[in-house]
């Protein structure tokens, strides 16, 4: 008989949808929910066994009772026969959380229409049932499921009784094989109304088509049952001998069933397997893409809801009354206890749980049945008959364990199959756990910076997007501490790493743990506060500025450090000018940019915008600008004082750039130091000075050209060999060529300017400190140096006329040159008084728009020719002298 096993079972899943709990009660609300759904339960239990108590005594009383002493043994031969045609049959799974169990039961139903009264029939199932029932001790279940096997075998009477008076048969005759089939399949009809009426008094959904389909699978698999019983029953009572072919019959019947049914399960176990599997891998990625998940609702990276939902998959599949799952994926985290199904009744998380000692990985099948007191004690505690236990292992250690309780089905308890599937779907759970951990560190690492454990660039951009779009005020703040280069020089790398540590937790602790905060490299740091209006945008810049001002214990030691912060808002566009986190980074890095100079924290406006896109223009266009002759060379005469002889020019580059016109370098040369591609500017303007220079030597001049270096020429280790190539081409004495270098340069990183100045000097060439007097100009220091010449900068020089002390500086830088024995040069020398008091102060080399301002080639050529006087001759010496 097709039976289904919705009635009592059932009120074990009135529970509405999956929970999750870590040993606390289940939620009021759920709990009340279920408990008026089990009083409506109790209330339809009643009238079904009211109802069945009433057909049945009236059924009783219209068919006629024959006593014959063979019932003594027809009797229990037809309750062990219902006994087996149950325990033979299939669960089918229907998606309501309801198991319903296809089986033979019509085959002694139909069978008994013959040869027994309608009493007997109904004992010998009645007895078959409860029987059952009350051994797996599922006392709750006992009074519905009693109801139901009334209504069936007095509904299946009455309809054969109607029957076969309708066919016209007599009371005392023997019943027509049509009524015996009618009043078979009228059994599980009942059942299954019954069922469906239960599924709706507890309010569990199940759609009509499944409902529909359950119903027409039923009728059928019970008409192919009662037919194979009545052709059985009738080709014996007619041809005696024939029993082994009809035995026969029957066993391939069967065969081919169990075939089916074994494919039907396999099948559906993959399905549940995969699904499972997938369960894991999806949540993994969902959770991925909300990174700031909170981790309290994740275990192993995953959803407790997800988890719940995986948990339902496995007991749907098993068709247990509730399944277990408990979870501890990081040693430290605490056991996590997701339940599917039934409620678990709380217990004791310290207590030794003699279920859960796993050695190995495999299922283990407890039965309250079994002998040893602490397992029974277990069950009892879990309020369970029987349960499946499964370890999840990966390598050695132990991730959690399923639990599954209580098979929803009233004859039997988990088979088999049923422990190699929880087996299965344990170690694919585990795998795929195992995989999602793995491609959670990964994901992490790529997310994260391993210094701070702050976010990383890519991270930041990935946590910015959602809050970026949720809130119409953000502010992306970009923190620039200036200690990294300084305190890993002083220091070493592993101090600077300590201040960044610092630096990070600082920050943190500033704007608090739910801010967006990333080290974007170095020092630098990027936050996202959203919700703050532009106009606050600076207050709170400044604030955090303050804050990681105040200096920095590292160990011991305490380290000053200054912090620049530009910050853009999101309001701070044009309309319709949508700006993304990748905009806002920029703009804030470009306001950082813009901080130097006293202004400490800066906003981003669009006019900072034009400057760098200008700049990027600039540097992407340099080289393309060389070959196109837009860059050039222009050279200021130095000449001699007292005697004004020319000794020597300086080469400046000049950029014609064909959008913005004429580039100074100190608008390109810190844009294309900054690129990297000093190397190209430098060899440019050395090559065309000692072409230059070559020029006058065959001229016969013997003029003197200087280049100016950057800091950046210094790293260049090659540098001194590229250029003693460059002299030896152009056949140049090494003497006619002068480096000028700022002295902050050199300053900046001594060890490795040091060696490649001590080259250049060996080689022969000079060496002159730029700009002298602006730096640090430290006496000892310059005394290091292997220079030549310092040239006094232009700014003491201009200012001489009117400020007694840059009077005083210029004369004291004369007298330390001298002193140590440097030729000292005036540059910015723009006035006849400003020349003659540096010629009265003994300075050796003056410079400036007094004496020519910087020329190209062919007017520097006008300029020697018309002020000098040239002796004739080609090689040899030649004296410029200055004619005005
Ligand atoms: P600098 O080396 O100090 O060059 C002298 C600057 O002072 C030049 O500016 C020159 O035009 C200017 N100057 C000369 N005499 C006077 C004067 O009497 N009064 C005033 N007010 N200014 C005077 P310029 O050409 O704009 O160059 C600026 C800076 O750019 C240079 O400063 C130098 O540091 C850098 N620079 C120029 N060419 C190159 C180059 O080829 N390579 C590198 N690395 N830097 C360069
Ligand atoms: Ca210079
Ligand atoms: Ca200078």
């Amino acid at each position: 008989m097709p039976d289904t096993n919705a009635h009592g079972d059932a009120v074990a899943q009135a529970q509405p949808g999956p929970r999750a709990a870590s040993g606390t009660p289940p939620q009021p609300a759920a709990s009340a929910e279920a408990r008026t759904d089990e009083r409506r339960f109790r209330a339809y239990t009643f009238a079904v066994l009211s109802l069945g108590l009433v057909a049945a005594f009236a059924v009783g009383s219209w068919l006629p009772f024959h006593w014959d002493s063979r019932l003594l043994w027809i009797g229990p031969v037809l309750a062990i026969a219902f006994l087996l045609a149950e325990q033979l049959g299939i669960n089918v799974d229907v998606r309501s959380g309801i198991s319903w169990t296809i089986s033979f039961t019509e085959i002694p139903l139909v069978i008994g229409f013959f040869i027994a009264p309608f009493e007997v029939v109904l004992a010998a199932h009645l007895v078959a049932g409860i029987g059952t029932l009350l051994a797996r001790k599922v006392a709750g279940r006992v009074l519905y499921n009693a109801g139901a096997f009334l209504l069936e075998i007095t509904g299946a009477f009455a309809v054969a009784g109607l029957v076969k008076y309708a066919v016209g048969a007599g009371v005392g005759d023997k019943i027509p094989w049509v009524a015996a089939l009618a009043g078979t399949l009228t059994a599980p009809l009942v059942s299954t109304l019954l069922a469906l009426a239960a599924v709706r008094v507890l309010r569990r959904r199940m759609r009509v088509s499944t409902a529909v389909r359950l119903t027409a699978r039923i009728l059928v698999v019970g008409f192919v049952n009662a037919s194979v019983g009545l052709s059985g029953y009738l080709v014996i009572s007619n041809t005696p001998k024939a029993w082994p072919l009809v035995l026969a019959v029957f066993l391939g019947l069967t065969a081919l069933y169990w075939a089916y049914s074994d494919l039907l399960r396999e099948q559906r176990d993959m399905e549940a397997l995969s699904d499972v599997s997938l369960m894991v891998a999806r949540s993994g990625q969902q959770a991925a893409a909300r990174p700031a998940s909170r981790a309290d609702e994740l275990v192993g990276g995953v959803d407790v809801r997800e988890w719940a939902t995986i948990a339902e998959r496995i007991k749907d599949q098993l068709a247990a009354g509730r399944v277990v799952l408990r979870l501890r994926l990081e040693p430290k985290d605490t056991m996590r206890v997701v339940v599917a199904g039934e409620d678990l009744p709380p217990a004791d998380p310290t207590a030794d749980d003699p279920l859960l000692r796993l050695p190995g990985a495999h299922v283990r099948h407890f039965r309250i049945t079994e002998a040893n007191p602490d397992v029974r004690a277990a069950l009892l505690d879990r309020g369970a008959q029987e349960a499946l236990v499964v370890p999840l292992r990966s390598a050695n250690q132990l991730l959690g364990v399923v639990e599954a309780h209580d098979r929803l089905s009233r004859w039997r308890g988990f088979g088999k199959y049923d422990v190699q599937l929880l087996g299965t779907m344990a170690s694919h759970l585990a795998t795929s756990l195992d995989n999602r951990r793995l491609l959670a560190t990964l994901r992490h690492d790529a997310y994260h910076d391993p210094l701070t454990g702050h976010l990383n660039r890519p991270g930041f951009r990935q946590v910015a997007k959602e809050p970026l779009r949720d809130f119409p005020n953000a502010v992306v703040l970009r923190i620039d501490l200036d200690v990294f280069s300084t305190v890993s020089d002083a220091l070493g790398y592993a101090w600077a790493d300590r201040m960044v540590i610092a630096a990070g937790r600082r920050i943190r602790d500033a704007l608090g743990p739910d801010v967006p905060l990333a080290r974007l490299e170095g020092a630098s740091f990027a936050a996202l506060l959203v919700g703050c209006p532009p106009e606050d945008a600076h207050h709170a810049a400044e604030r955090l500025r303050e804050e990681l001002s105040a200096p920095y214990p590292v160990d011991r030691l305490s380290v000053e450090a200054n912090a620049m912060i530009g910050y853009a808002t999101t309001s701070a566009d044009e309309p319709g000018d949508v700006v993304d986190i990748e905009g806002l980074l920029q703009r804030a890095d470009v306001a950082v940019r813009a901080t130097k100079g006293g202004e400490e924290v800066r906003g981003y406006v669009p006019s900072m915008g034009q400057i760098f896109l200008r700049r990027f223009q600039m540097v992407t266009q340099f080289r393309q600008s060389l070959e196109d002759g837009q860059v050039s060379v222009h050279y200021q005469p130095k000449i001699t004082l007292p005697n004004r002889q020319v000794q020597g020019v300086e080469a400046l580059v000049r950029w014609v750039h064909p959008e913005f016109g004429r580039l100074g370098p100190d608008e390109f040369v810190p844009a294309i130091e900054a690129a990297g591609l000093i190397g190209v500017l430098t060899s440019f303007v050395l090559g065309e000075a000692l072409k230059r220079c070559r020029k006058w030597l065959d001229e016969g001049l013997r003029i003197s050209v200087a280049v100016n270096l950057s800091v950046r020429n210094l790293a260049d280790e090659d540098f001194p060999n590229k250029v003693a190539r460059e002299l030896e081409r152009f056949g140049i004495p090494p003497e006619l060529l002068t480096f000028e270098l700022t002295e902050s340069g050199v300053m900046s990183d001594p060890q490795k300017a040091l060696p490649i100045l001590r080259e250049l000097h060996s080689l022969g060439i000079v060496l002159a400190v730029d700009d002298f007097g602006t730096g640090y100009s430290s006496l000892a220091y310059l005394r290091q140096l292997p220079v030549d010449q310092v040239k006094i900068d232009k700014s003491f020089v201009l200012g001489m006329g009117t400020d007694l002390g840059d009077l005083a500086v210029v004369r004291s830088i004369v007298e330390l040159g001298h002193s140590l024995g440097l030729t000292v040069v005036a540059e910015g020398v723009e006035e006849d008084v400003a020349r003659d008091q540096l010629e009265a102060m003994g300075c050796d080399v003056a410079q400036g728009y007094l004496i020519s301002r910087p020329l190209p080639e062919d007017r520097l050529e006008a300029w020697l020719q018309a002020r000098t006087a040239r002796s004739p001759g080609r090689h040899s010496e030649t004296v410029l002298t200055l004619l005005t």
